[in-house]
């Protein structure tokens, strides 16, 4: 499921008479993506990535920021080609025009690679099997299709596995000869790029370099290697070889939050309004299971936000917003719809209507999606991707594209 996006105000697709101008109010709970701030971390990728190419990872519908206006904000500041995990995330992105390269590298055997052969997709192929069934469907389409290997150089999850690596390239060769085939890159994905000097990292590159040394001497050579994701590509310039393949720092979330920030900006901002604003005296308790209890009389706002939009219900008690000029803490359980700030005795002048953030970038004293994954001992990865239910998607900056 992608999340909804905000039709902009021009675009109302139908053609009946406008009615009196009056703005739309907000949403309920809006996700906000700044095209300008993925355009911005692109630049910061590419300088890492110096001479190599690079592939932005729209992976997860852009790691639910909108794989679309991402994909297009990243060729547009710098990036050359797309990688999505499946084939469907990759017709998606055909189907919006995007005519970049674009590779998907995570298949059943028995997924239908027709379309994507039709469209020029690029194929990840890791195993024999897999390339039997592109090697079929590209004969059934009559187009080359365009494969990459992925070679699994040590994460031993996907990829070839080394004792099947001989056996697809020998066929590998035998396709490319016919015709039904054609090798675009070898590529292969690290398991400690987080920590820079883990003597795996060099593991893998070696193996990579031995994988492209035995397709050479099946006459097979790539047009591009590549092997760095986000934190490689930051921390490992040796490691870029022809292209870098980066995702989560496209959205501006540190790939290595121990060595800082890169100087990436977060890209998502999630937030929510002011459903209700209301008294409660000493002594009430707060929402189900009464797990807070007013210390003192006070004033809460409701907020129209809750597990089922993506706010852990973990987290009851653990996060704060931005609201008004200050940081409130959430109180009480999170409810599958709901869930209640603290204002303090005066209110603070929190109006309903106003807009609570939940997570940015921070410019305007927001926790950003880290404090949450510190707080869920968990990834931010996790935290974007977890944005989910009635939360509409919107975009500010970018081209217009
Ligand atoms: C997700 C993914 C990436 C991007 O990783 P980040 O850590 O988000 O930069 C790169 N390559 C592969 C194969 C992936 O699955």
């Amino acid at each position: 499921m992608t999340l909804a996006e905000a039709v902009p105000a021009d675009d109302h697709g139908h053609s009946e008479p406008a009615a009196p101008a009056q703005a739309a109010p907000a949403p309920q709970a809006e996700a906000v993506v700044d095209l300008d701030a993925i355009a911005h971390n692109v630049r910061i990728l590419r300088d890492s990535a110096r001479d190599a190419a690079m592939m932005a990872v729209v992976k997860a519908d852009g790691y639910n920021h909108g794989a679309v206006p991402v994909a297009r904000a990243a060729l547009a500041a710098g990036a050359s080609e797309l990688g999505v995990t499946t084939v469907s995330e990759a017709l998606t992105l055909r189907r919006a025009g995007i005519d970049a390269p674009v590779l998907a590298w995570l298949h059943t055997v028995d997924a239908d690679f027709a379309p994507a052969i039709a469209a020029g997709v690029e194929l990840g192929v890791s195993s024999p099997r897999h390339l039997a069934a592109v090697v079929a469907a590209a004969r059934s389409v009559g187009t080359t299709a365009i494969v990459t290997i992925k070679v699994d150089t040590g994460l031993n999850r996907n990829g070839v596995a080394p004792d099947e690596l001989a056996q697809v390239l020998v066929d590998l060769a035998r396709a490319q000869a016919e015709g039904s085939v054609r090798l675009r890159g070898i590529f292969s994905h690290l398991a400690h790029a987080d920590e820079p000097h883990h003597a795996w990292i060099d593991s893998q590159r070696d193996r990579l370099v031995g994988a492209i040394a035995d397709a050479k001497r099946q006459g097979l050579v790539p047009e591009v290697v590549h092997l760095s994701n986000s934190a490689a590509t930051l921390t490992r310039p040796d490691l870029r070889f022809d292209m870098v393949r980066p995702g989560i720092a496209i959205y501006g979330l540190s790939p290595v939050p121990e060595l800082g920030q890169f100087g990436l900006r977060p890209a998502m901002t999630l937030r929510s309004r002011v459903a209700l604003v209301k008294k409660v005296a000493a002594g009430e308790g707060v929402s189900y299971g009464h797990q807070w209890v007013a210390p003192r009389d006070t004033t809460v706002a409701l907020l129209p936000f809750g597990y089922a939009d993506g706010l852990p219900r973990s987290l009851s008690g653990r996060f704060e917003v931005q609201l008004g000029s200050e940081r409130r803490p959430g109180i009480g359980r999170v409810c599958m719809d709901q869930v209640v700030v603290d204002l303090g005795p005066d209110g603070g002048g929190v109006r309903e209507g106003d807009t609570a953030v939940f997570f940015g970038n921070g410019d305007l004293g927001e926790p950003n999606a880290q404090a949450w994954a510190d707080e869920l001992d968990t990834i931010h990865y996790e935290v974007v991707t977890g944005v989910r239910g009635r939360t509409v998607r919107s975009y500010v900056g970018g081209t217009g594209t």
